[in-house]
């Protein structure tokens, strides 16, 4: 990445717009097709699906209900009804197969609003960085599940910015909007990727059930890399990247098997060496630069003490 330059320049240079965006373009396809699949009811009286992010009715036949809440009405000690415990388990069996996180990149409403003020940051320069551990998710997870066992409630649905911003989007509610906001400027304002990256406990929850998922980036063409950073600058979890492109001393394999990835396929996107592309989890081999058609660029700097300051820098935020 050039300076001044956006992250990704290079790669649609040298490999065309639609190469250094598709994965992109198909993520807000998604995103917004399954908006649109839900307003296409109430707007127009096609009613493919009816529901929410929460519980839904596809074709009037398939029950699809979110695990996450489903979790939480179990720690209420309420029992659900069977088609909720069903639905539960088609979207479980789901995303333990294409990646747990697959839904906060390609599903979950707020990934707009994160994006939105991840890409002003970078145009703005903006570089605060709260130090807050990327843990602190899956104890919010723990204190979620505490609250409803506690309350007899759904009390984190009340203000949890996925579900608000579903509401936002379809009721224009006040509060929901606020809800909106503050993780915008959060993102914004406070730290790299704060919200999905290290608080939110629907990632969390999502991540532990992709944790064995079939579907893996690749770092298969990693000894391509010529240490321009562009994929650490736009992946949302970037420590999960290191020990696939930059282990192979260590014997780490070219799989990127963190299950914080969120299969966003952005770092495929935005680097011009084609180090990466998506692979089964059982798929090891590497791919030569003259496969890839990459141009070998053999950075002499590589595995230097700046290089892997700059990596640890990217993986902080900073
Ligand atoms: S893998 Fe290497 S060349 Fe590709 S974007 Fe990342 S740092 Fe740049
Ligand atoms: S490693 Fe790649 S696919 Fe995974 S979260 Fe980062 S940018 Fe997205």
């Amino acid at each position: 990445m050039k300076s001044g330059e956006m992250p990704g320049a290079e790669a649609a240079r040298e490999l065309g717009w639609w190469r250094a965006h598709r994965w992109l373009v198909l993520r807000r396809i998604s995103q917004f097709g399954i908006l649109g699949l839900f307003l296409l009811g109430p707007w127009a009286g096609i009613w493919i699906v009816k529901g929410n992010l929460t519980s839904s009715l596809l074709l009037e036949t398939v029950p699809l209900t979110d695990p996450f809440v489903l979790l939480q009405v179990l720690f209420t000690r309420h029992l659900p009804e069977t088609t909720a415990l069903l639905g539960a388990a088609i979207v479980l069996v789901f995303y333990a197969l294409v990646g747990g996180r697959v839904y906060c990149a390609w599903v979950c409403p707020v990934n707009l609003v994160t994006d939105l003020a991840h890409w002003l940051r970078l145009r703005l320069g903006l570089r605060s960085n709260a130090r807050i551990s990327r843990r602190t998710r899956y104890w919010l997870l723990g204190v979620v599940m505490l609250l409803a066992a506690v309350t007899g409630s759904l009390a984190w649905e009340l203000v949890n910015p996925v579900s608000m911003t579903h509401r936002a989007i379809f009721f224009g509610v006040g509060m929901a909007w606020a809800v909106v906001l503050m993780v915008f400027l959060l993102d914004l304002l406070v730290s790299r990727h704060l919200w999905c990256g290290h608080l939110c406990p629907m990632g969390a929850f999502y991540s532990l059930v992709g944790s064995r998922s079939l579907i893996r980036v690749s770092a298969h063409a990693r000894d391509c890399c010529n240490d321009c950073m562009d994929c650490f600058a736009v992946c949302p979890e970037p420590q999960v990247i290191r020990p696939a492109l930059k282990g192979a001393e260590r014997g780490h394999g070219p799989l990127i098997l963190d299950s914080d990835c969120t299969n966003c396929g952005r770092c495929i996107d935005v680097c011009s060496r084609q180090v990466f592309d998506f692979r089964s989890r059982f798929d090891s081999r590497v791919t030569s630069c003259s496969e890839t058609g990459a141009v070998p660029d053999f950075d002499d700097k590589r595995g230097s003490t700046a290089v892997n300051t700059r990596h640890a820098n990217m993986e902080a935020g900073r």
